[in-house]
């Protein structure tokens, strides 16, 4: 049975689906449909038409050109862990879901990048880089099922950020396929590049001016040592001996709170 709305003819263009991207990449029964129909934010929930799992860029744009052609909505999902409802679908709409595209590129060690697919999840990609003494910075607390496609759609951070910046400041470059199928490059392997920042208007724009199909991302040094300092009793007594005792109860376990923080952070 075809989960459809029932003011179009769905046959056609499910069959127009399958030839860009496999039977199996395409999703119609309302069994199937239903798990998509809300992400993080559960108390919308809208089925879409049809569901479409691409695995390469022409894929995506070769999905896309169909949609522009029949004036298709269509929303792209990654992991659907967002909490804002950016990934639910619009009625009649087909939800381009990105978790088949999950291979990493490309790992540039010299250049301090690597190129991904959208659905390579925020966790792995530290995990492919660790070997070499690196990681990725940026590191929503959703990180373990998060998407980089929807990292870079929400400009997602966590707690390194911080410290380095969220999401945008460790994007470099990314394919972009734009509403009509078009594919554009913005940006590239080093930052600020020459011209308009594209790249910087895109991540943040939660799905709302294309689907990003392979992403640039900086990687960082992991710090050679941390160290741990901490002060004879006699130092500490000097410092906080001017201080009345409320005061030395109040800012000793702030001034903890914050090593450890600092400490933690690479
Ligand atoms: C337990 C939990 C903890 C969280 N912690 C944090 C946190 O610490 N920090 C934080 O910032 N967020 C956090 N979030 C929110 C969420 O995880 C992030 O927003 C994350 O970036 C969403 O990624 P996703 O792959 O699930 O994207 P989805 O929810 O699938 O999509 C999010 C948006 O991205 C768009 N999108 C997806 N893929 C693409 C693509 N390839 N191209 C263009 N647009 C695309 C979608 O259309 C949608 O608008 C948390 C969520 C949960 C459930």
């Amino acid at each position: 049975m075809i989960a459809t709305d029932t003011s179009r003819q769905w046959q056609p263009i499910i069959q127009q689906m399958e030839l860009v991207v496999g039977k199996q990449g395409v999703m119609v029964t309302p069994e199937e449909l239903s798990v998509y129909e809300c992400d993080g934010l559960a108390s919308y929930r809208q089925p879409p038409s049809l569901v479409v799992l691409p695995q390469t860029t022409a894929e995506v744009a070769g999905v896309v050109q169909i949609c522009d052609r029949h004036q298709i909505p269509f929303v792209a999902r990654g992991s659907g862990t967002g909490l804002s409802g950016g990934a639910l679908p619009t009625e009649g709409c087909v939800l381009i879901v990105t978790s088949r595209m999950n291979k990493i590129l490309d790992i540039d060690i010299d250049n301090q990048c690597v190129v991904v697919q959208p659905g390579v999840i925020n966790a792995w990609v530290t995990q492919a880089v660790a070997q070499e003494g690196f990681y990725y910075a940026p590191d929503p607390s959703s990180q373990i099922i998060c998407s980089i496609g929807g990292n870079i759609a929400e400009n997602s951070g966590g707690v390194h950020c911080l410290k380095y910046g969220v999401t945008t400041n460790h994007v470099l470059g990314m394919k972009v396929v734009l509403p009509n199928g078009d594919v554009v490059d913005l940006g590239g392997k080093v930052a600020d590049t020459p011209g308009y920042d594209l790249t910087g208007v895109f991540v943040g724009s939660e799905g709302t001016l294309g689907i990003a199909t392979e992403i640039t991302l900086r990687i960082l040094r992991v710090a050679e040592r941390s160290r741990f300092c901490w002060p004879t009793s006699r130092v500490l007594m000097q410092r906080v001996k001017p201080l009345p005792i409320s005061s030395v109860r109040v800012s000793f376990p702030l001034a903890w709170k914050s090593w450890t923080t600092s400490v933690l952070m690479p």
